[in-house]
């Protein structure tokens, strides 16, 4: 007799409310890929089966986060959904101050425009988009002093969205304290698949930081996952709670700044938190000007409401185990396929190794942009490129960065689809493996001037 292995696991809901989806034949997706320009961005998503495009503003609110909604005190100024999305950003992020956005991106901007002067720099554990852009459109220059394994598709390390703490003093060194901005570390980092900084880690930039004056902020959008890898593979941690280890990481810290579309499990918002009284000023004044007043931030006082309710959800051990329990069954699925991916495999996103899934395919064929087409076609699963698409070009030569890793990213939106839904994902990424040598790559036929992964149009060759 099969001995018994037992799952440790299942979700912590039962389905409520369900939101239909079309199935599409094989010539249908055929013709909506193609009219799209065999971009997965270009796509309807009413051509979509299951969509791993983004978790970003895609997760399922729960009963509780709905029933908050028609608590929404819709006042110009001094919401009570304020006031309790307050309450909890003190009690679960420990920070006194806090700014509502209407997204991540929102504080961001405000954030670079306060703290940074032109010809500043602003070290971090490898770029995100959106950060990166502001950092520079405030005159900066981020300067990525993440370890090499990061950047290492293959290379197994427990906390790949370490700093490297070399890079970091030969930095201050170069540059000078005074010319730092301020330290601007993400946990997890998305761009390197998902993958946490250890509490070990930020206790050693914390000294360096503290040894020289220099203003340490964390891009927390993502700090739960982070903060559940931190009790899983850090010794001291296994038997503590998210909720305590999200407030260690944050009493390091100046301040926070979140996009809540992730974490909290709302469709929309962001906020700034700190205890730097000067910073908070200068936002709550600023937000003004950008977002709305700094009792709603771009928001509804529903969406706060939601948010304040997100928190409380988010840190609940069987909610997050969940979560990244469902990247990790699939990614598990996929490696007994011998499917080459990223490892280990991230918080929020499994990402497929496209050079070595079509090794046939040159780098200026586009194979992860093949990829993700291919994928879509062969069953309706939307997954995107992070390659050299997404890498665009040299500001100075015109020409194409040829990143390292060339990615199809699946990413989980939270709470909203089932095993079989990892299943069917599993078994079309296989079908396609199995086929892979008879796949074709592509041709670029319309490149919009900025990220061109966005609206960028090719042809099958
Ligand atoms: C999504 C995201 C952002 C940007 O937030 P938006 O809400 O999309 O504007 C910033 N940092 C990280 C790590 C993110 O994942």
């Amino acid at each position: 007799m099969k001995k018994l292995k037992k799952r440790s696991w299942a979700e912590p809901f039962k389905i409520k409310v369900v939101e239909p989806i079309k199935m599409t034949t094989q010539t249908q997706r055929a013709k909506a890929i193609k009219d799209a320009g065999y971009n997965t961005f270009l796509l309807k998503s009413d051509d979509v089966y299951i969509d791993l495009l983004t978790d970003s503003g895609t997760n399922a609110m729960s009963d509780n986060q709905w029933a908050g909604m028609m608590l929404g005190d819709e006042a110009y100024a001094g919401s009570k959904n304020f006031y309790h999305l307050w309450d909890n950003i003190k009690k679960y992020y420990g920070f006194p101050y806090f700014v509502p956005t209407h997204q991540g991106r929102a504080a961001e901007h405000m954030l670079s425009q306060i703290m940074i002067k032109p010809g500043d720099y602003i070290p971090g554990n490898m770029y995100f988009t959106t950060t990166k852009l502001h950092q520079e459109l405030a005159g900066g220059t981020f300067v990525d002093v993440i370890i090499d394994e990061a950047h290492n598709a293959e290379k197994e390390h427990l906390f790949k969205g370490n700093f490297d703490i070399q890079k970091f003093k030969d930095l201050i060194k170069k540059a000078g304290a005074k010319k730092i901005a301020y330290v601007s570390m993400a946990g997890t980092v998305n761009m390197a698949g998902g993958q946490p900084f250890s509490m070990a880690n930020l206790k050693q930039v914390k000294k360096i930081t503290d040894k020289y004056g220099i203003r340490l902020w964390l891009d927390a959008t993502r700090i739960t996952e982070n903060a559940y890898f931190i009790k899983k593979r850090e010794r001291g941690y296994k038997s503590k709670s998210i909720g305590d280890i999200i407030l260690e990481i944050c009493s390091y810290f100046d301040g926070i700044w979140v996009s809540a579309k992730k974490d909290l499990m709302v469709n929309i918002g962001g906020f700034i938190a700190t205890r730097d009284k000067k910073v908070y000023d200068a936002a709550r004044n600023m937000v003004v000007v950008y977002e709305g007043l700094h009792t709603y931030g771009g928001l509804a006082g529903r969406d706060m409401e939601a948010m304040a309710r997100g928190i409380e959800e988010m840190v609940l051990y069987d909610n997050i185990h969940a979560r990244v329990g469902q990247v990790e069954y699939c990614g598990k699925r996929l490696e007994e396929f011998n499917i080459p991916m990223v490892k280990p495999f991230g918080g929020h996103a499994i990402f497929l190794d496209a050079k070595k899934f079509l090794p046939h395919i040159k780098q200026e064929e586009f194979p992860a942009q093949t990829l993700a087409a291919e994928i879509y076609l062969d069953s309706g699963v939307r997954g995107m490129e992070r390659g050299i698409v997404s890498a665009g070009r040299d500001k100075k030569t015109g020409k194409n960065h040829h990143p390292k890793l060339e990615l199809v990213r699946l990413t989980f939106p939270r709470r909203v689809y089932t095993q079989a839904h990892i299943d069917v994902t599993v078994e079309s990424i296989v079908e396609v493996y199995q086929n892979r040598k008879s796949i074709k790559g592509l041709k670029m036929v319309y490149e919009p001037e900025y990220l061109r992964f966005f609206q960028g149009r090719f042809k099958k060759l």
